[in-house]
């Protein structure tokens, strides 16, 4: 078997993954947008059609804050039935709050996804958001740092389009500090950079944002010389 692998082509998507991922075997080709080839194993060719297209959606989709938000929409099934089992996956292994007993919901212990939206949390690295909120939310509105995204959307412009992250001037949480910004996207040069607290979440912003509009060479100049002023400050 691992002989097999060896000698068979393995799934390059798969071999990206940090770690010393186990080999899995390609058995289709792929073109990336850079025009160059990648040799993808069955459920990376399906992940590539399928979901690499949408990703942006899907990510979204899949934040926690967004799944806790549509747990908490949820209504009543009368009778009440058990929900399917991915569901029960997806709220990260805690039952669904149809089944709690009515009142545990906000309250359950040590169930820190059921915390008050905007409470201040002392296992996440957070930033304080400026705009307004739903009353009774507390004044000073804490959101967790990987999800400022998610809840940037959530802020509706004139439109009614979602507001985008660097639109909102976020204010990290004093004992942190942002190393690495984005100075390449229009909207992240615009607000003199979108700040992350390492080169991982920088890099993961460029994945998701692909289809944001690029920095022109002047907003990216502005925002680049304004960082470095902040820096030697
Ligand atoms: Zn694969
Ligand atoms: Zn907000
Ligand atoms: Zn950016």
């Amino acid at each position: 078997m691992a002989r097999e692998l060896i000698d068979a082509i393995t799934c390059d998507w798969h071999a990206a993954l940090p770690g010393s991922p186990s080999p899995t075997r390609a058995t289709h080709v792929r073109i990336l947008e850079n025009g160059k080839e990648i040799d993808v194993c069955d459920f990376c060719a399906w992940l590539f059609d399928f979901y690499y297209p949408r990703r942006e959606a899907v990510l979204e989709l899949l934040q926690p804050g967004v799944l806790d938000a549509l747990f908490r929409s949820a209504r009543d099934r009368h009778p009440p039935r058990r929900v399917p089992a991915q569901l029960t996956l997806a709220a990260g292994g805690q039952p669904p709050l149809a089944e709690l007993p009515p009142g545990t919901a906000a309250t359950g212990k040590g169930n820190k996804r059921k915390t008050k939206n905007g409470a201040w949390k002392d296992d996440e690295v957070q930033v304080r958001c400026p705009l307004p909120h739903r009353a009774p939310s507390p004044r000073k509105y804490w959101v967790d740092l990987r999800n400022r995204t998610g809840h940037a959307h959530s802020h509706k412009k004139g439109n009614g389009e979602g507001y985008n992250g660097p639109d909102i001037a976020f204010v990290l949480q004093d004992d942190q500090k942002f190393t690495h910004f984005c100075t390449q996207h229009q909207v992240c040069a615009e607000a003199g950079g979108y700040g992350f607290l390492n080169a991982a979440s920088l890099n993961a912003h460029h994945n998701k944002s692909k289809s944001w509009a690029p920095a022109t060479q002047e907003a990216r100049d502005a925002a680049e010389t304004q960082l470095q002023e902040q820096a030697a400050a």
